[in-house]
């Protein structure tokens, strides 16, 4: 399919952007440490800037967060799917679908449904990244959910449109369509880990499933970006023991090509269940 541009993919979903401080949040915002140190914060909102009117639509979403550059983000969007049940053991109700290829991404899967609150903080990862990071390939994307959520081999989670596959950024820039090996030394782990503080800083995300041999590498990315080690600690599960998983980065087995996102049940969706 011929790639739109990442905002025709974007703009129907993100029905605004705008500087959120006076914006009513629906949902908690993420911890204020997650802002790196010494990061300027943008200036306030002009007046008129923020959209004051009241809510009435539940289908009608507002996520705002400050993004790892300290810019306030609001992010409007319809909330039509309904994640059922757990990652290992649910199923989607109108799950929203990717195409093949968009701006900033390939996906090989033919598994390329979610949450719409996956896909809109999944397009809006990717967004940074390209905006930040121009020359990246595109973002490898393997198996989101089938259409209707359910079991999906050869994976035990996949179920309910909270689990997204995304191959690591390759440090040679060279385009990539399916995930591949790219060994210890393959992998942008600046870029890499630049989506990954995106997507914590949405405040949406309950874990990222890395193994655990390649953390420490994350750690120092992590660390060069500006993150203070209380930060550290609430972000990856390195340099505690491989066996202790906590951290939103945690180790599971695998993981070596791709890193694996879960988000947290969509507000509202009652029927959705994290184990
Ligand atoms: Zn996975």
């Amino acid at each position: 399919m011929k790639a739109k541009s990442l905002s025709a993919i974007v703009m129907p979903l993100v029905l605004a952007q705008a500087c959120a401080a006076t914006v009513r949040q629906t949902r908690k915002a993420p911890p204020p440490q997650m802002i790196p140190a010494g990061t300027p914060r943008q200036p306030p909102p002009a007046p008129g800037d923020v959209d004051n009117t009241p809510n009435t639509d539940p289908d009608i979403r507002r996520l705002a967060f400050i993004t790892p550059t300290a810019r306030p983000v609001e992010i409007v969007y319809r909330h039509r799917a309904r994640s059922m049940g757990s990652p290992t053991n649910g199923t989607l109700e109108n799950g929203r679908c990717l195409p093949s290829e968009g701006p900033g991404f390939v996906d090989f899967s033919k598994n390329r449904c979610a949450t719409d609150e996956t896909i809109v903080l999944l397009m809006f990862a990717i967004k940074e990244v390209m905006t930040a990071y121009p020359d990246t390939p595109p973002i490898v994307l393997g198996s989101l959910s089938r259409p209707g959520g359910g079991p999906l081999k050869p994976h035990r989670s996949h179920c309910s449109g909270r689990d997204v596959d995304i191959g690591f950024i390759p440090a040679n820039g060279r385009p990539l369509r399916h995930f591949v090996n790219l060994g210890p030394e393959g992998i942008d782990y600046d870029r890499t880990f630049f989506m990954i503080a995106n997507l914590i800083a949405t405040g949406r995300v309950k874990y990222i499933f890395i193994n655990y041999s390649l953390q420490s590498r994350f750690y120092e990315a992590a660390k060069r970006m500006g993150y203070d080690e209380d930060q550290l600690s609430y972000i990856i599960q390195y340099p505690r023991p491989r066996k202790l998983r906590t951290g939103i980065i945690r180790h599971a087995r695998g993981h070596k090509r791709h890193f694996h996102v879960r988000f947290a049940c969509p507000d509202r969706d009652t029927q959705c269940t994290d184990e």
